[in-house]
């Protein structure tokens, strides 16, 4: 195996799919003109844009005026949050609901808004990573001017009840928000039936390329722009359009929504397998997040006795790719936000691995896989003192 890289963080990023970039190319050295542009040769560019557009709306039962291109999934994120409070704090009220769980791109606005003197409620999850919808129903105030909650969770996989927490949203005339970088061109989204009025994806976490998202925005919101310039996107993302970035965006969201039903399936047969290996082969172990409302890619796992990043450096010497949770926290020594509001104890947070699949993984990548962990993990609790056998 050496030399080869089995790719096990698909949450962290994607491979860019060679009909994405083949798309994605003459947009880079023959269409290069600037959208907005009057002449003709502008017009492929613009053209190009429109498709993507469509195929981007499509995913989610848009319409293509409510798809607005942004440079990623961060940014939406901050957007969303930001542009509501602008618009309709004064009007409303500065209160967002939250979770305990979102990416920190939710979470960091957040904090950002309460030193602006917004109040942001933090609602639990249970030990499954699900909202607790009685508390979500308990934190409604008159002034809660927007509720955001991520659609699938990027580190343990839940999928919150969307559809249900829209509903309520809308019962308030609440605006909801939903962070759905890791569900969009995943699982099934409408955002008609699920009351979406705001959503954040992005490209490169479906195979498309990087530094490009969307948010789609409802045409009952009226949020202002974010980026100040130019007219581009009805004057509400001033900047050139990365029209190499949309096209590739478009095509991946394309391949995504054609494939998902048999990509899913597959990927969740690879999960399985793997998480049955796991937890029948190494000792006290812990299998993360919910069974059965979870993205088909996601495992997650907790060892007792073991540090999550050795493991993840030993992995890496054999040529396996995994995350110890979010790539934001690699590196710091807080266990995950996302765990520890799940209720796994500190210790056991620590000993934590997250492993995202692809439809490019194989069997024999996750049997490796499986046979090297055991093996790492042994090697690593014969080293712990607190480890008896
Ligand atoms: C990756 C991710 C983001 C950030 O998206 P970028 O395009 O990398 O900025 C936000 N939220 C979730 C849930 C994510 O997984």
């Amino acid at each position: 195996m050496m030399g080869k890289v089995i790719y096990l963080d698909n949450a962290a990023t994607t491979k860019v799919y060679d009909e994405v970039v083949e798309a994605m190319l003459p947009y880079f050295t023959e269409y290069y003109g600037n959208p907005s542009a009057v002449y003709t040769f502008a017009g492929q560019a613009n053209k190009a844009v429109t498709i993507a557009r469509e195929q981007i709306a499509k995913v989610i039962g848009a319409r293509t005026d409510e798809i607005y291109f942004t440079g990623g999934g961060s940014e939406s994120d901050n957007w969303a949050l930001k542009a509501v409070i602008e618009e309709y704090g004064e009007k409303k009220g500065k209160h967002i609901i939250t979770t305990t769980v979102e990416h920190h791109a939710i979470l960091h606005t957040c904090e950002y808004l309460e030193s602006l003197g917004c109040e942001i409620t933090y609602v639990n999850v249970d030990e499954e990573g699900m909202i607790r919808m009685d508390e979500l129903k308990a934190a409604i105030r008159p002034d809660t001017v927007l509720i955001s909650v991520m659609t699938a969770n990027n580190e343990v996989g839940t999928i919150q009840p969307v559809e249900e927490i829209g509903a309520l949203a809308h019962e308030h005339e609440i605006i909801f928000h939903t962070d759905a970088v890791q569900a969009f061109g995943h699982i099934p989204i409408d955002v008609e039936k699920m009351h979406i009025d705001l959503l954040s994806a992005s490209g490169h976490k479906i195979n498309g390329p990087k530094g490009i998202g969307m948010m789609y925005i409802n045409k009952s919101v009226k949020i202002k722009s974010f980026i100040h310039g130019g007219a581009q996107e009805r004057q509400r993302r001033a900047g050139t359009l990365n029209v190499p970035g949309i096209v590739g965006f478009g095509k991946a969201a394309e391949i995504a929504l054609r494939d998902m039903e048999k990509r899913s399936k597959y990927e969740e047969e690879l999960r399985n397998h793997l998480a049955e290996r796991v937890m029948n082969e190494i000792k006290y172990a812990k299998f993360n997040g919910s069974k059965t409302s979870r993205l088909p890619n996601n495992a997650n796992f907790s060892f007792q006795y073991v540090e999550g990043e050795s493991m993840l450096i030993l992995l890496d010497q054999r040529g396996i790719c995994s995350s110890s949770g979010s790539a934001c926290t690699s590196g710091s020594i807080d266990p995950s936000h996302v765990l520890t509001a799940m209720g796994v104890p500190e210790e056991l947070a620590h000993g934590s691995i997250r492993l995202t699949l692809s439809e490019l993984n194989t069997l024999e990548e996750i049997d490796y896989t499986v046979d090297e962990l055991k093996k790492i993990i042994e090697r690593l609790r014969s080293m712990s003192p607190l480890y008896q056998g």
